[in-house]
């Protein structure tokens, strides 16, 4: 059954700006929720379930009943369809059928800086001039640092204080969903359909799509409020393998090795030497360039093993990647007599995969979304991932998903730093999106 992808929207500026986008965020921020990739647990830190349950809370305030929160920490809520039977019924006469759209956004911050007592500053009416964070005098954040910051001033942003991150990664798309949520509760008079709401746990440690119940939230496609700059949306990532060259070598007592030792730690190094080093790696490739990089090695005279990743947009391609590195070392061996009895090979593990590839199947999805930043006056910014994200998962998991723009900049970082007007232009994109007339 087709789609049936709405179009048009009556909605004004004044409206969606007074819901309260930077009030949610700064008292989102103030609850520690970071993840830990060491922990074996899930959720990875029992904190982030503090900010579930306060979300469960808002959104049944706001009038989401069904909202709800698992035993892993996910929060679920549905924003009810506004369509009256005599409409659906037109709808489904016509064979067409409204999409369920899902919107979702995580709630654990980096592990890479401090979440802990984040203090939130708004700077209303941004000048231009250097930011000095007061509990940081080193931590600065300037317009020549941040070029982007120049669109700011005269308008508000927020920034942490200097001695932790601001955690707009991911609060901001947070803050976001809550606030539409509001917006459309607020306005039954807005026909759209049914909404999912989606808040997930560990994504900064790689398992925010582990424990998903794609079932439960049954929606046909989504998108992740997770992106940075006005404008970008991301639909296409990495595909990711993880490629095992293991190097056998021949043992003997070093007292009378001659002739016969092969040490496998001597061929690892002619092997990793022998890797092109201006080329195919990750510091020397960049947009949509693939690159191999060996992230680890260990073993001994007897044995090496070394893990590499493998990274490309096009899938078949990583295959060619690892048939090159097994060519590169099988090499080593043959041209040098002194290994003749040695022996290479690779184990691939497959990691993740390039969410285009679901996407590509589900052209309304993208069409809905940039036709919403077009209405808004927002040009679009379509640049590649080069990375795997939750939405590269949660789309080979059954839920084709891409990213939209929050705003949020120079996150990971005590320098962090939102503009409010991106986080409420989002908003007014997710209005667009799902409004019918
Ligand atoms: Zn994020």
């Amino acid at each position: 059954m087709p789609f049936f992808i709405p179009s048009r929207s009556k909605m004004t500026t004044m409206e969606w700006n007074e819901f309260g986008v930077a009030e949610r965020l700064m008292r989102y921020v103030q609850i520690d929720t970071q993840s830990d990739p060491n922990s074996t647990s899930f959720p990875s830190t029992e904190k982030q379930k503090n900010l579930a349950q306060l979300l469960l809370s808002e959104l049944k305030e706001i009038g989401l009943e069904d909202a709800e929160m698992d035993a892993n920490g996910y929060v679920m809520a549905t924003i009810p369809s506004t369509i009256d039977d005599s409409a659906s019924q037109v709808l489904s006469s016509e064979k067409l059928k409204l999409p369920v759209i899902c919107f979702c956004a995580h709630i654990d911050t980096a592990p890479d800086c401090s979440g802990t007592d984040v203090k939130p500053i708004l700077h209303k009416k941004y000048t231009g001039a250097p930011i000095v964070l007061p509990d940081d005098s080193s931590q600065i954040i300037t317009v020549e640092k941040y070029p982007y910051l120049k669109n700011f001033i005269g308008k508000d942003i927020i920034t942490a204080s200097g001695k932790t991150l601001l955690g707009s990664d991911d609060k901001a798309g947070v803050a976001i969903l809550v606030s539409f949520a509001a917006y459309l509760m607020a306005h039954p008079a807005i026909k759209h359909g049914p909404i999912k709401l989606l808040f997930t746990p560990d994504e900064e440690v790689g398992r925010g799509a582990d424990f998903i119940d794609f079932k439960k939230l049954n929606a046909d496609f989504g998108y992740t409020l997770d992106g940075g700059a006005l404008g970008c949306f991301e639909m296409e990532s990495f595909s990711a393998d993880q490629l095992i060259l293991t190097i056998d070598g021949v043992m003997a007592h070093p007292g009378s090795a001659k002739g016969v030792m092969q040490n496998a730690i001597k061929i690892a190094a002619d092997i990793i030497a022998a890797l092109p080093k201006a080329e195919w790696c990750p510091e020397h490739t960049e947009a949509k360039e693939g690159f191999v990089h060996p992230t680890n090695i260990e073993g001994g005279a007897e044995q090496v093993k070394i893990e590499f990743l493998i990274r490309d947009f096009d899938t078949p391609t990583l295959e060619q990647y690892e048939q090159r590195i097994l060519q590169i070392a099988e090499n080593v061996l043959q041209q040098n007599p002194n290994y003749n009895r040695s022996a290479v090979s690779i184990q691939v593990k497959q990691q993740y995969r390039n969410m285009r590839e679901v996407i590509d199947q589900y052209p309304q999805m993208v069409e809905l979304a940039l036709s919403a930043y077009k209405r808004a006056g927002i040009e679009p910014i379509i640049e590649p991932i080069r990375g795997g994200t939750d939405g590269s998962r949660m789309s080979f998991m059954g839920l084709p998903t891409a990213n939209i723009f929050t705003g949020m900049q120079a996150i990971h970082s005590k320098q962090e730093w939102i503009g409010v007007s991106d986080m409420q232009q989002a908003i007014q994109v997710l209005a667009y999106m799902v409004e019918i007339n």
